[in-house]
């Protein structure tokens, strides 16, 4: 995915969280403001949100560009969720455009979405994979691992595969976990939830950028940022 966002905190709609910012994602969609690779974000749109009572998420997911989209936008003023992760993808040459390779991917009560890109020689094969864009292949390493190692992951195949760009965002319903690994990532804490973009949606002072290199975790009782320090490469 090129931008990803997610909310932990009261209930908001999916239109207030991904349609109705200044600099919504459906904005970033045709105009980022701070994406470093690729120009838009066309080849598709994901969004997964929790309903009480149902542990596993909901999901949304199309091979179109969110701004072609009507129906969700006409359903998004009415669906409202207290977590959410939403993405638009620009896809990385010589992955497949297709809906299955749009995050957020999922396994069990997990989304997880991934803004970069990855060799996917150096990822284990896998089984459960939902599609062969290296996205889905590392979602299905990190669900294999189980998402508490996510930092873990991220540091494990930045070593194996040092170009790699491994922003990813994974919620679980009550939780948030991002990694910034060679892309942008904000956060926004207010008196009503968190929320966790690759850039802001808003021009709200109170967006804090993260490190690159960081692994942010969200809970309701607040966010933490820690510095993922990479693997030293050992002599072969
Ligand atoms: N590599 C992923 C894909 O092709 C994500 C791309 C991105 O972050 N722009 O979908």
């Amino acid at each position: 995915m090129c931008r990803h966002l997610a909310w932990l905190g009261r209930p908001r709609t999916l239109a207030q969280l991904v349609l109705e910012p200044p600099s919504s994602l459906l904005v970033q969609s045709w105009a980022p403001r701070r994406q470093r690779y690729g120009t838009v974000n066309a080849d598709g749109w994901g969004v997964g949100f929790y309903a009480p009572g149902r542990p596993q998420p909901a999901r949304w997911r199309s091979a179109r560009p969110l701004w072609g989209d009507p129906s969700f936008a006409s359903v998004a003023p009415v669906l409202s969720s207290g977590c959410v992760v939403a993405a638009v993808r620009s896809a990385t040459v010589g992955m497949p455009l297709e809906e299955s390779a749009v995050a957020p991917f999922t396994d069990g009560r997990w989304l997880l979405s991934h803004n970069g890109r990855v060799d996917r020689a150096v990822l284990p094969a896998v089984r459960d994979a939902e599609s062969t864009v290296d996205s889905a292949l590392l979602a299905a390493l990190v669900f294999g691992r189980g998402p508490d190692a996510l930092g873990d992951v991220v540091r494990e195949v930045g070593a194996a595969d040092p170009a790699a760009r491994l922003n990813l965002l994974a919620a679980d319903g009550a939780r948030l976990l991002a990694t910034t690994w060679g892309d942008t990532l904000s956060t926004l804490v207010t008196d009503e939830g968190t929320a966790l973009a690759s850039e802001p949606w808003d021009d709200d002072p109170a967006w804090t950028d993260v490190p690159d290199r960081s692994l942010v975790e969200v809970t309701p009782d607040g966010l933490t940022v820690t510095a993922l320090a990479p693997i030293p490469s050992t002599p072969t």
